[in-house]
């Protein structure tokens, strides 16, 4: 992704990019459930997203349906998307809150054309004239991730990066300044640069080996510190959207692409051994397994400092939070448009460097403070691991939100946030919190109109939503790729 984006960046400059990847080592291969902002990131560099998607075995994804996080049995969907729309500049969930006081009764959901599409497997791109505002959305996609590597890849290289297929060795530092000049292969090369960006996953070999930045332990917030991650057989249609199943200690994923599924079980490993999480996974996947169960530990968590001297950390070697709301390959991609807008020349601005780390600790501290928010709400108590959860203390930063949400309802959008307010809104609504009292915009407006207006709303969402073709149908029609078998 960096080295794409930094090659179309400079197509028209005299820049040289040199991507060293070791095939002796691989990648970690197992991010492939994706949000919004990767459609954009594609399309910025003219990529054809059909193209892509056949490339990639990708399928659609309106947003994740979370299994058992609230209570056993339970069930909730956050889609990309608004609930209803705004009435008279009062956000429409205010509404929703007053007119359900009054005793209503009625459900957020109905109000969300993404969850309504989702519910009956349906998928469509959203039209650029929708039928009705309400029916505005934004998806990602479920991809094949090593896929989506060997094609930005190939796309580098066609844009005249240099690739070495290479195993670093050493990392030379001035000594005056402490920058780093060279890296050191095994066979004996040595590349020098101006700037390294390090991609070397959760060892890094740059940011960190070479240059000690420090790393942010959030472990204490979040209990979940290692994955299992395994293969199957597709077992009927790709849902649009993924699964997000709550397990005793910790949770599972189900990640449908076009010729497999993606399953795996992240976990406390406090609570539970490697073995068990393994035969927990395995025990509940639906199609045959199709490759060995692999393992991986981590500290949630953020480097001190993404960019260092000339060393700019990416991926996994920028740290790590567990992919509940597939935040990762977002944040490679949200980095690479921070280091483009403060793109260094050979003077390496100490307030560039300041602002580009500034914004994106806190776009991780966000997305933190919204990962634990899934826990601490959640009213499971049938395990240690569970009730440890919800007695744990919170960032400040979450304690402020949660508190403002719960006195009138308000919402808050950070400068750096993930999540559009509409996404806590699902939070909040899903794990039943309601707040104390009601916006008095809100409070002021003529009930019967309101409930007028309203049931048009839910009508005209029911009419979209006939409109639309079944996921399946959609990528037969318009991006199916072929069997590996096949190809
Ligand atoms: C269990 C799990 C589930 C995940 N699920 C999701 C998800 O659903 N959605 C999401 O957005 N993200 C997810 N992620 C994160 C996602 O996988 C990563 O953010 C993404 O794959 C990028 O990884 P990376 O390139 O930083 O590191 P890696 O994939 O580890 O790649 C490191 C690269 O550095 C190279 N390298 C390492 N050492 C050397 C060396 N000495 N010399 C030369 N080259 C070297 C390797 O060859 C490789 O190319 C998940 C991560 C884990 C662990």
């Amino acid at each position: 992704m960096a080295a794409a984006s930094l090659a179309k960046f400079s197509e028209h400059r005299e820049v040289t990019i040199t991507l060293v990847e070791s095939s002796q080592i691989g990648t970690v291969g197992v991010g492939e459930a994706t949000i919004p902002g990767i459609v954009d990131f594609n399309r910025n560099l003219g990529i054809d997203e059909l193209e892509l998607i056949k490339a990639t075995q990708a399928s659609f994804k309106l947003g994740i349906q979370f299994e058992n996080w609230n209570k056993l049995g339970g069930d909730f969907f956050h889609p990309f998307a608004d609930y209803g729309m705004e009435i008279q500049q009062v956000a429409f969930h205010h509404f929703i809150h007053h007119l359900n006081r009054k005793g209503a009764g009625l459900d957020l959901t109905d109000f969300s054309f993404a969850i309504q599409l989702a519910k009956q497997n349906k998928f469509a791109q959203p039209h650029p004239n929708p039928p009705t505002p309400l029916a505005d959305y934004s998806y990602a996609y479920h991809f094949d991730a090593s896929l989506y590597a060997a094609y930005l890849k190939k796309f580098s290289i066609n844009l005249g990066v240099k690739w070495i297929d290479g195993e670093v060795e050493d990392v030379k530092l001035n000594p005056q300044d402490g920058f780093i000049q060279a890296i050191q292969l095994k066979d004996g090369q040595c590349i020098e640069g101006q700037f390294f960006i390090d991609c070397t996953g959760f060892k890094g070999l740059l940011i960190e080996q070479a240059l000690n930045t420090g790393y942010e332990d959030w472990s204490h917030w979040l209990f979940c510190d290692a994955a299992v991650a395994v293969q199957s057989e597709l077992v009927g249609e790709p849902t649009p959207y993924t699964r997000s199943i709550a397990r005793e200690n910790g949770w599972q994923w189900r990640i449908p692409l076009q010729h497999r599924m993606g399953n795996g079980y992240i976990y406390a490993s406090h609570f539970q051994s490697k073995e068990k999480a393994e035969a927990m996974l395995l025990a509940n996947i639906e199609g045959g397994v199709i490759n060995k169960p692999r393992h991986f530990r981590f500290t949630p968590g953020r480097r001190k400092n993404i960019w260092n001297k000339n060393c700019f950390a990416l991926g996994l070697a920028s740290g790590f939070l567990e992919p509940l709301e597939s935040t990762s390959i977002s944040l490679i991609q949200t980095a690479i448009a921070k280091l483009l807008r403060f793109f260094p020349d050979t003077s390496f601005n100490p307030f560039n460097i300041a602002e580009v780390n500034r914004l994106h600790n806190s776009e991780m501290e966000h997305i933190r403070d919204f990962l634990i928010l899934h826990y601490k709400l959640s009213s499971r108590n049938d395990s240690a691991f569970w009730r440890q959860c919800q007695e744990a203390e919170i960032p400040e930063s979450l304690q402020h939100k949660l508190g403002l949400y719960k006195s009138c309802g308000h919402l808050i959008e950070h400068e750096t946030e993930s999540f559009e307010p509409s996404s806590w809104l699902t939070m909040y609504n899903a794990f039943g919190v309601v707040p104390d009292g009601v916006d008095m915009r809100a409070s002021m407006a003529n009930t019967d109109s309101l409930i007028k207006n309203l049931q048009q709303m839910k009508a005209s969402i029911q009419g979209a939503v006939q409109q639309v073709i079944s996921h399946q149908t959609f990528i037969d029609r318009h991006c199916k790729a072929r069997m590996p078998k096949d190809s």
